[in-house]
């Protein structure tokens, strides 16, 4: 509808996505700032169409004060576009903030990493065990969405340095019949857990493993698992051996760390089980 794409005055350009360019836009009406995800659909497949559809979908559905809001969708089928209006997180990206104080030289202190985590299993919470409300049957069930590539380039940081997780482009809502797994994975290497590698079954634990690296990466200003080829890489995630957080961070946060990055998924604490670490669940109260 041309009309609604005339509500936008664009603005300048903010990233660019595997999809297509985000830019910042003023809606007229209000003169707020949101972001916009500029998709040109006419080059697609079928199943890149299918993937963009389930992103705009579980976005639709997810609301949540730790994930990027969507607004809006505008198709310009005239130019073969679509346009996802989401709320603006003006703090840009966690992989930004690393790479400054990686050039700095400076570590992230230890408060901010333990409330950047906490927001995160937040917001995979909802993911792994919100629960969605029938408009119809006004019935409550739980749903069970996957982010899959979770990495600091995908944590976005509002103007108070709130976390919103994004991207969900390569995310599954999963129906009864697939629970427990989703085999396709496309994603980072750097963040991939061992159970991929092997080509078994990517659950909620994977995300919980690539949380892991996050927190790791924030800490360390690097990836827990780094190499120069795909082999030695997956060699080194399989062995899942991780060198010491520095000096500087407590052992509680070093426990964290290491519970999410256990080669066993089955091991790794689920979001509720991170809830329930006394750290994380102080923070978590004072966030409400
Ligand atoms: P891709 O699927 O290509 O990785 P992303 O959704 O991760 O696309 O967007 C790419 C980059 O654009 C992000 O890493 C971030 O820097 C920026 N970006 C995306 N969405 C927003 C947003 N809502 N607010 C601010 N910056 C954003
Ligand atoms: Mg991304």
């Amino acid at each position: 509808d041309p009309l609604q794409l005339d509500g936008y005055e664009s603005l300048e350009s903010i990233g660019s996505g595997s999809y297509g360019l985000i830019r910042k836009v003023k809606r007229k009406e209000d003169g707020k700032i949101l972001a916009r995800k500029e998709i040109d659909y006419r080059k697609m497949s079928t199943k890149e169409k299918e993937q963009l559809v389930s992103e705009v979908n579980i976005l639709k559905d997810l609301k949540h004060p730790n994930i990027v809001e969507f607004l809006e969708r505008v198709i310009d089928r005239e130019n073969c576009f679509i346009y996802i209006l989401m709320e603006y997180c003006e703090g840009g990206d966690l992989a930004s903030v690393i790479r400054r104080h990686k050039e700095l030289l400076v570590h992230i202190g230890e408060e901010f990493i333990w409330s950047i985590m906490t927001q995160l299993v937040l917001a995979l919470h909802e993911c792994h065990c919100g629960m969605v409300i029938n408009p119809d049957t006004k019935q409550a069930t739980p749903r069970l969405i996957l982010h899959r590539d979770l990495k600091p380039d995908n944590v976005f940081l509002d103007a108070k340095k709130n976390v919103k997780l994004g991207d969900f482009g390569l995310s599954r809502s999963l129906t009864n019949s697939q629970r427990t797994f989703a085999q396709t994975y496309v994603g980072t290497p750097f963040y991939m857990s061992p159970e991929l590698i092997s080509d078994s079954l990517y659950d909620t634990k994977s995300d919980i493993w690539s949380l892991g690296c996050v927190v790791f990466e924030m800490c360390a200003l690097e990836p827990p698992f780094l190499a120069d080829t795909q082999e030695e890489l997956s060699a080194k995630i399989k062995l899942g051996r991780i060198p010491m957080l520095p000096p500087q961070y407590s052992q509680e946060l070093n426990n964290v760390v290491r519970a999410m990055i256990q080669v066993n998924p089955r091991k790794r604490p689920s979001t509720g089980d991170l809830l329930a670490n006394p750290r994380i669940k102080i923070i978590s109260m004072q966030l409400e």
